[in-house]
């Protein structure tokens, strides 16, 4: 809290929406189909910093939720409308299916409870399946039975929140980034939030989609009893050419309890294959490091779904963190929270978005939408712009659409990142992305440079190259992630 004296100059808004993780971004994006105006607040230095650039990639079907809660019938409801989103903004997705296996009876009756699970939630299509076809599905896994899902997916889940937040901001939602919300007080019905920085944003309507700092920012806005435990989940990338292994994700039968989907294997939109995630509590909600003792375990119990993998084919690991509801002892899952706070007008809070979240990203929009419906005057734009384009993806062209390209710049003519193919027009073009982001990794996830096996050894030199030289930066402004992580001091002569 702060005295309404110590203000600084204020922008006013109808509506703040604190956090630009998936669920932010989905918010603003439907927001931005209205005369509002809007500005988002992040405390990272770009989009999907959290959750939402950190998890398996996976668009649920909605099986796993427990009937008549929120998560169930939002995830059914995400999958539904999850392929038209991606048209729309033109967003990597892929439809897979999935498959959960089981390796003894056990297994096979907690799969049937399941498949019943899921009919009750709206899935369809989910039936039981033999060994056979479990192994012409997916060659190679292990395995007497299993559960296919046939509207499982895959997406990219950075591109997914890019093209929320540049479809957003071509719609007039402003996106603050470097802006780490600090304090929060009631103003005329209002509220006023100040930044760590000191600068005030006043607004009619206040959104928490602040993902592991939710219960925080519920705190500063002055309603208590939330609290988030943050669960950590690891994951280990393999190389391009485990692809071959594997084309649908493949999951363990889930064991009740452990706050996860068990350690499984998922294809990406990129040729990789993802192992994991671990769940595992911890304390700091910003330690995002990889283990040695839990790496081995996800090795094993990846071994153990298709004993294929191996080792050597790990090119990178990250790890996420789910923002759980549920303590330690509890473990599973709570339902979301979705609400405007009764002792908060104004405050529309979202707690405890864990898995599915980004799925449900859409859905849950729409309901913070019907919920501030009722306290502001939604009116439509006429020119509101539904639909974006992603710059050409040189790689996933046929070779007469890439000489197409290069006779039209010759910048598609020169490969940036061996590793991945990505060309120097591409870099540009994630260089000049309309949020105005200039991080490494904002370039990196934009054109998906330095994420092959030399992990940057041959690019990133360029790309620091192409920043000083052609952008005019200076090398100590240049950082990986944002503020704290400037890759150079200076020069050395
Ligand atoms: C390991 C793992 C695997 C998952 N797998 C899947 C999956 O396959 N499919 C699926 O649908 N979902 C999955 N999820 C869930 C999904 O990732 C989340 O539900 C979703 O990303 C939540 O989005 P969010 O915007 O609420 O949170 P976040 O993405 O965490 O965004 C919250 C944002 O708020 C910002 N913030 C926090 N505090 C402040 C502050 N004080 N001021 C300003 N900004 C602040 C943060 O920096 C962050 O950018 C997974 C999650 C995890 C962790």
């Amino acid at each position: 809290m702060f005295a309404i004296s110590e203000m600084s100059s204020m922008r006013q808004n109808d509506i703040i929406i604190i956090g630009a993780g998936g669920i932010g971004c989905a918010i603003a994006r439907e927001l931005s189909r209205y005369k509002l105006s809007i500005t988002v607040l992040e405390k990272e230095c770009d989009i999907a910093a959290g959750a939402s650039g950190r998890n398996s990639a996976v668009v649920h079907a909605g099986f796993n939720n427990r009937p008549g809660s929120l998560m169930a019938r939002l995830c059914v409801e995400g999958n539904q409308g999850f392929e038209d989103i991606c048209r729309e903004l033109d967003v990597p997705f892929k439809n897979t299916g999935k498959i959960l296996v089981a390796f003894d009876d056990e297994d096979i009756r907690i799969l049937k409870g399941i498949i019943a699970q899921g009919e009750q939630n709206g899935c369809e299509g989910l039936r039981m399946i033999g060994e056979e076809e479990l192994k012409r599905l997916a060659p190679g896994v292990s395995g007497i039975a299993g559960m296919y899902s046939p509207h499982t997916s895959i997406f990219d889940p950075f591109a997914y929140c890019v093209a929320l937040a540049e479809n957003a901001a071509v719609n007039g939602v402003d996106f603050c980034f470097d802006s780490e919300v600090s304090s929060i007080c009631r103003n005329d019905g209002g509220f006023i939030v100040r930044t760590a920085d000191g600068r005030d944003f006043g607004c009619s309507i206040l959104i928490n989609s602040a993902g592991l700092g939710s219960d925080r920012i519920s705190e500063m806005a002055g309603v208590s009893g939330y609290r988030i435990y943050p669960c950590r989940g690891e994951y280990f990338i393999m190389d391009k050419v485990a692809d071959k292994l594997l084309d649908i994700p493949v999951y363990p039968a889930p064991k009740p309890g452990i706050g996860g989907l068990g350690v499984h294997l998922t294809p990406t939109m990129h040729g990789n294959i993802l192992i994991g995630p671990s769940a595992e509590y911890i304390d700091d909600r910003d330690d995002y490091s990889s283990t040695a003792p839990i790496m081995d375990k996800l090795i094993t119990e990846a071994s153990e779904l298709l004993p294929a993998i191996e080792r050597r084919f790990i090119i990178g690991n990250y790890a996420g963190i789910r923002p759980k509801q549920a303590p330690p002892g509890e473990g599973g899952y709570r339902d979301f929270v979705i609400k405007e706070e009764e002792t908060c007008p104004g405050l529309i809070n979202l707690i405890g978005i864990e898995s599915p979240g980004l799925t449900a990203s859409m859905p849950i929009a729409r309901m913070v939408r019907d919920i501030a419906e009722k306290k502001l005057d939604l009116v439509e734009k006429d020119d509101f712009i539904a639909e974006r384009k992603t710059p050409p993806r040189f790689r996933d062209l046929t070779e007469e659409e890439q000489a197409d390209l290069i006779s039209e710049d010759p910048e598609y003519g020169e490969i940036m990142c061996r590793c991945q193919k990505v060309t120097k027009r591409e870099i540009r073009n994630a260089i000049e992305n309309p949020l105005g982001v200039r991080s490494i990794t904002a370039i990196k996830y934009r054109a998906w440079a330095t994420t092959g096996r030399c992990n940057g050894g041959y690019c990133l030199t360029r790309i620091v190259d192409m920043l000083v030289n052609e952008y005019g930066m200076k090398p100590e402004e240049i950082t990986y992630r944002g503020k704290g992580g400037e890759l150079f001091s200076g020069e050395v002569k």
